[in-house]
């Protein structure tokens, strides 16, 4: 909070002290609002994460695997438009569509929604945008719940894996700052987790790419009668389409 705050206040005492025209002034102002908006992404995150440990246990509110389906393909649709400039084009980004009409899940729908929308977010936000993105979805005979993001970015040395959910923790700063990171997503994702008896597993291959999992126990797992599965939820979008 303190980089982006110094920073602003920097630029306001160049605006109040200094004659500049026009055109620097937008300048000036254009690079305090992109400070202002990390420091407001610093602060909600900040914010989640006490949140987060300051609320019960999560009950076990039942929400269709379906429905953050729709939700995560979305975003990360709209996401990879919305980044198609800064890093010059698009992903190939798929969803596997197998067995996510046959279960719900129990537990706090807005947390497990973000958790699974971080991981998605991340695998975006740090593959480059020749690369790809797949996000699947299977149950082990157990019954546990096996939701995985595996992209095929510049992967993480093992050396940092250890220390990566830790908060603030960020492999290389300049790039996170680039991509608007608050070293807090993965924290988030990892309290979230364990918050529904679940596990955080990652993998990953310097060079060929990483893969974030989230187990959660079978008694978070229920299936759903064949009657209501989403309709339309094996369509494809069109992006996807044209992408395979
Ligand atoms: P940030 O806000 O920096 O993205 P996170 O907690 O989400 O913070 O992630 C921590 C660090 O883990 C990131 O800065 C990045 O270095 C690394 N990381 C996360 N996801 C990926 C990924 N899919 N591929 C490569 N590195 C990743």
């Amino acid at each position: 909070i303190r980089t982006p705050l110094t920073v602003l206040a920097g630029f306001v005492e160049t605006l109040q002290n200094l004659p500049l025209d026009a055109n620097e002034q937008s300048k000036y102002l254009s690079l305090m609002a992109r400070q202002a908006q990390r420091m407001q992404t610093l602060v909600e995150d900040l914010l989640t994460l006490s949140r987060l440990e300051g609320s019960p246990l999560p009950g076990t509110e039942p929400t269709p695997l379906s429905v953050f389906w729709i939700a995560l393909r979305e975003e990360a649709l709209a996401l990879d438009q919305a980044m198609a400039g800064l890093l010059g084009g698009l992903h190939r980004i798929e969803f596997d569509p197998v067995d996510v009409g046959a279960v719900e899940l129990l537990g706090q729908r807005g947390e497990l929604q973000s958790a699974m929308s971080n991981l998605v977010a991340n695998a975006l936000r740090y593959t480059p945008s020749s690369g790809s993105v797949k996000v699947s979805w299977h149950q082990t005979e157990a019954g546990a719940g096996v939701f995985t993001v595996t992209d095929d970015g510049p992967g993480i040395a093992p050396a940092h894996l250890p220390r990566i959910t830790e908060r603030f923790y960020r492999v290389d700063r300049s790039r996170s700052r680039e991509t608007g990171g608050t070293g807090l997503g993965l924290s988030i994702v990892k309290h979230v987790v364990q918050r529904h008896q679940g596990e955080l597993t990652i993998e990953s291959q310097p060079g060929l790419g990483s893969r974030f999992i989230i187990t959660l126990p079978a008694n978070r797992v229920r299936a759903l009668p064949e009657t209501s599965v989403a309709p339309g939820l094996g369509a494809q979008h069109p992006r996807e389409q044209h992408a395979q």
